[in-house]
């Protein structure tokens, strides 16, 4: 298929566009990436571990993402879960590329969080059926405002998140198992990577069940911050 000029859709093509701090453009999301298992404490919670040899990907859909303040609180779930992540964006096309090679591609970086329902999760890792509907529902992906930072590689800074003013995770880049780069090599293997396209790159220990009315803070530093409110 080629592309196409606008005149000729049968309808107005949706582009999604993610707020840059300190600037009036835009980045148009294309495709969203979620590592799982990417942090050793939160995998041994979950009941497993990191795979050394292979990390794993779930994908999100563009409308997941949002820069909302206040969440509708969502349906189908009795145990929401949230999972604070370092998220990656990429301006350039690459393809079966090595770690050394990724930095090249990074656009910037901003807070994320991985809404989960967990209670849907467990059904389907019992019966062997995709995550999608437990993790690619509407604003599943809370993030920050884009912090522009072209070419550069983020190994380390703090990384947390409060409810309610309480804190729920707390931990460092460093204890990533598969680095920025890493993930970024091991996706182009398989996918053509396109500009616009989004990495979650997995959450710490400490994650913990939402309700309604709950204020959620994440932070990570040198990257920025990020709070909404799940609303009734
Ligand atoms: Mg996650």
């Amino acid at each position: 298929m080629t592309e196409q000029s606008k005149s000729r859709f049968v309808f107005k093509p949706i582009v999604r566009g993610i707020a840059i701090k300190g600037s009036e453009e835009l980045f148009p999301i294309g495709k969203v990436y979620c590592v799982g298992k990417n942090y050793a404490d939160h995998a041994k919670e979950m009941g497993g571990s990191v795979d050394k040899d292979q990390p794993f990907f779930f994908s999100k859909p563009p409308q997941a993402i949002t820069q909302l303040a206040k969440i509708p609180f969502p349906t189908q779930t009795e145990n929401l879960h949230h999972e604070v992540e370092l998220v990656v964006f990429l301006k350039s096309e690459c393809s079966n590329i090595s770690p050394s090679k990724a930095s090249q591609h990074i656009f910037g970086y901003a807070v994320g969080v991985d809404l989960t329902k967990r209670d849907l999760q467990d059904i389907a890792k019992k019966t062997g059926r995709p995550w999608e509907l437990s993790k690619g529902f509407d604003n599943s992906a809370p993030i920050s405002k884009i912090h522009k930072k072209e070419g550069q590689l983020i190994e380390h800074g703090e990384i947390s998140l409060k409810v309610n003013g309480e804190v729920k995770q707390s931990s460092n880049l460093l204890n990533m198992s598969w680095k920025v780069n890493e993930l970024i090599s091991w996706l182009s293997k398989f996918i053509t990577l396109k500009p616009g396209d989004i990495i979650f790159t997995g959450t710490p220990a400490g994650v913990s069940k939402l309700n309604q009315n709950d204020e959620i803070e994440a932070e990570i530093e040198n990257i920025g911050s990020l709070s909404f409110k799940l609303i009734g």
